[in-house]
C-alpha cells in the first residue's frame, strides 16, 4: 500500500511556490500578500491561523493577520474587507471560520472580492469552478485533488465516491474529479447503502467527521482512499476512514494528521500566488 505522505508533498509544493514567489518578485519587484482576518479566540482558530501565517512567510509572502475580540460588529469587519478589496497589496484575503453568531458569514465571504477569494468560497468563484471555468478552488478539496494526482496522474474513467457533500469539501472535490472525467458518486447521510457506492470506487474521498466510518471491507484493493476527516476522540485524533484496516486493503491511503491537512495550508498559500498572477495580467 501506498501511504500517502501529506507532509512531505506539502513541503514539496511549497518549495516550488517559494521559488514561484522569487521569480515574481524579480518580475514585479513586488510579491503576493495575504490578509487573514481572525475573529475571537477559539483555539484551533488561533492555531489554524499561526500556521497559515508561518507557511506563507517560509514561502516569501506578505502577510499579516488582523485580529479582533468576539463582540465586533460585523460593520468593522464588512468595511475592513472593503478597504482590502482596494488595496493593491493584499493578493488574498481570507476570514477564518467559524465566525461568531452576529456575524453573518454568508455576507462576509460576497464581500470579499472574488479575485481576492483565496478560500474560493464566493459565489462567483463556486460557479466558475462548476462551469469548468479559471477560479479559486477552496484548499482542502484541491490539496485532496494534487495527492491523488500524485498517485494516479491519468483519472479519465475513473470511478469516485465522494463521502459528504459540503460547500467546503464534497461539492467542490466533485467538480475537480469531474473535470479530470472521472464519473462521480456523491454521498451524503441520506445515502442508503454507502459500503456498496464504496465498493464500487477507484477513488474515495472521506469528508463526513465521523470517526472511522469507512471500513476495511468497503474498499476493493486497487482504491485510492484520501481521508479529510479530523476528529477527536478519547486518545488522540482520528480521520473518517479506518485506518488500520483500510490500509490492510487499498492501493493508497491518506493518514491522519499528516495527510491532507498540510496540504490545505499548501494550496491556500499556492491560491494567493494564482490571485497575485491574475491581477498582474
Ligand atoms: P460538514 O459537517 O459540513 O459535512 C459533512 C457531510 O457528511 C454532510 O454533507 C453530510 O451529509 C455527510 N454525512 C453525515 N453523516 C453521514 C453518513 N453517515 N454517511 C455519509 N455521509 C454523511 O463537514 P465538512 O466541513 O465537510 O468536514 C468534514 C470533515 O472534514 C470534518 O471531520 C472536518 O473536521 C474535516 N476537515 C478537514 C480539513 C483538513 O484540512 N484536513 C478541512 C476541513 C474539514
Amino acid at each position: 500500500m501506498i501511504l500517502i505522505d501529506g507532509k512531505k508533498a506539502a513541503a514539496e509544493l511549497r518549495e516550488e511556490l517559494k521559488h514561484e514567489v522569487e521569480g515574481l518578485k524579480a518580475k514585479y519587484n513586488k510579491v503576493p500578500g495575504l490578509t487573514v482576518i481572525l475573529i475571537g479566540d477559539l483555539t484551533p482558530s488561533q492555531i489554524y491561523v499561526r500556521n497559515k501565517e508561518k507557511s506563507a512567510n517560509e514561502v516569501g509572502l506578505k502577510s499579516e493577520v488582523l485580529k479582533y475580540p468576539d463582540s465586533v460588529e460585523e460593520k468593522t469587519i464588512l468595511e475592513k474587507i472593503e478597504e482590502l478589496n482596494k488595496d493593491e497589496t493584499v493578493s488574498g484575503i481570507l476570514v477564518q471560520l467559524p465566525l461568531p453568531k452576529h456575524i453573518d458569514k454568508q455576507k462576509v465571504i460576497e464581500t470579499i472580492l472574488p479575485s481576492k477569494d483565496v478560500d474560493g468560497f464566493h459565489p462567483m468563484n463556486v460557479g466558475n469552478l462548476s462551469s469548468g471555468y479559471e477560479s479559486s478552488v477552496p484548499c482542502t478539496p484541491l490539496g485532496c485533488y494534487l495527492l491523488i494526482k500524485k498517485v494516479e496522474p491519468n483519472l479519465s474513467g475513473k470511478k469516485a465516491v465522494i463521502i459528504g457533500r459540503s460547500n467546503l469539501n464534497g461539492k467542490p472535490m466533485t467538480q475537480l474529479l469531474l473535470k479530470e472525467n472521472c464519473t462521480v458518486t456523491i454521498t451524503h447521510s441520506k445515502t442508503k447503502d454507502l459500503k456498496a457506492e464504496c465498493l464500487e470506487a477507484d477513488i474515495i474521498v472521506a469528508a463526513v467527521g465521523i470517526p472511522e466510518l469507512v471500513k476495511g471491507d468497503w474498499v476493493k484493493k486497487d482504491t485510492i482512499v484520501i481521508d479529510v476527516g479530523i476528529n477527536k476522540i478519547e486518545n488522540g485524533i482520528v480521520g473518517d476512514v479506518d485506518f488500520d484496516e483500510v490500509s490492510k486493503n487499498a492501493k493508497a491511503l491518506t493518514p491522519v494528521p499528516g495527510g491532507v491537512g498540510p496540504m490545505t495550508i499548501a494550496c491556500l498559500l499556492k491560491n494567493t500566488i494564482e490571485c497575485f498572477k491574475r491581477s498582474q495580467i
